[in-house]
């Protein structure tokens, strides 16, 4: 490294005293980079109450953990989460910091890197090290492009990492890493916002992964409202519905319906998908289903090559009739 830092910092967040899985994601891709600036994996892990946690780090990978445990880290806020990311800068001196593209990650990293006037990559499905500097390949367009981003300089630069975009090591029990205690003393009014309560939204009703049939609705749908279509055709098949990232992120329907990479995977006997182009970031969600149907306007939608029946047309003039077919038939 031309700046003289090697190594990445990883950073860790934690839900009751657990890595959270996108953490966790982090260190597959953090050794791969410490070795290709031929440093070491730190992380620093912040919550409170994390002997488990810093056990897992090791186990997943870290050569050093440093541990930020404090009550003021329980709940997540950038005053609080800064101060002990800071610390951990400080002492492990990293080419790279990592964090996962979490509410959290995407409000510290941002944060963090402005104090410190350097190079923040958002939202990376792949990092590598070019000519002496961090590039980050992002998604732009719902993930219909991939765009490189490099950072400016070869100084310390951040990272927030996709979810889902790599895949967690499997932990090794016995591995152990030389862990250190951050010493944090938060001063009264340092950390200016108050977490009074944190509130579970609801994992919603869709009963996707044990469904017998599941109906996805995409893009092709057109509109929020007509995932009546999807629904009258899972009601008839006594069957869930799901949704592709496109319809997600449009919020035409719920997160918790999103099937893929980033969402559920299901394995269904039957799987029918209702104006789904057939993305492989979707496709790899349902390759586990017995038999794939696919309606689709596009003869050359790549959902087609995997699918076991198709019907090219209008998903509005071929779900209604296909629909009252079946509700015909099974009465
Ligand atoms: P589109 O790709 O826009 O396709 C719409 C389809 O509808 C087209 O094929 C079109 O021909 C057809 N159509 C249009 N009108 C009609 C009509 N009237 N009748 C019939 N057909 C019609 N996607 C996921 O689904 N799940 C994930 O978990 C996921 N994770 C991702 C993770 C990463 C890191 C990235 C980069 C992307 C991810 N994506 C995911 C996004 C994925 O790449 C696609 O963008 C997405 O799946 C496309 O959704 P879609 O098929 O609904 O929309």
């Amino acid at each position: 490294m031309t700046n003289g830092a090697s190594g990445v910092l990883l950073v860790v967040e934690t839900r009751d005293g657990a890595i959270r899985e996108t953490s966790r994601e982090l260190f597959g891709i953090g050794r791969t980079l410490a070795s290709e600036t031929g440093g070491s994996l730190a992380a620093v892990v912040l919550g409170s109450g994390l002997d488990a946690a810093a056990s897992e780090a090791a186990a997943l990978g870290a050569d050093r953990v440093l541990v930020a445990d404090a009550p003021e880290l329980a709940a997540f806020t950038v005053d609080a989460y800064a101060k002990a990311v800071d610390a951990a800068i400080d002492a492990t001196s990293p080419a790279i910091v990592l964090l996962a593209g979490t509410t959290g990650g995407r409000d510290l990293a941002p944060f963090l890197a402005t104090r410190r006037d350097v190079a923040y990559l958002v939202d990376c499905v792949r990092l590598a090290r070019q000519d002496g500097s961090w590039v980050g390949t992002r998604p732009v367009y719902q993930g219909k492009v991939l765009t490189e981003v490099r950072a400016a300089g070869d100084g310390l630069t951040f990272a927030t990492i996709h979810a889902g975009a790599f895949v967690a090591p499997e932990p090794d029990a016995g591995r152990t890493a030389e862990t250190t205690a951050l010493e944090l003393n938060f001063a009264p009014g340092e950390i200016r916002v108050t977490v009074k309560d944190l509130v579970q939204a609801e994992a919603g009703p869709s009963n996707l992964e044990q469904a017998e049939v599941v109906v996805v609705g995409g893009r092709g749908l057109g509109e929020a409202a007509n995932f009546k279509l999807a629904e009258d055709l899972a009601s008839v098949l006594g069957g869930a519905v799901g949704a592709t990232r496109a319809v997600t992120d449009l919020g035409w329907r719920p997160h918790y319906e999103q099937v893929g990479q980033t969402g559920k995977t299901i394995a269904p006997k039957l799987y029918i998908g209702l104006g789904v182009s057939g993305a492989v970031q979707h496709t790899v969600g349902i390759r586990g289903s017995e038999t794939i149907v696919a309606i689709n306007r596009d003869p050359d939608a790549p959902i087609f090559k995997m699918a076991d029946f198709g019907i090219v047309g209008d998903v509005q003039e071929i779900v209604p009739k296909l629909t009252e077919k079946l509700r015909a038939v099974r009465g």
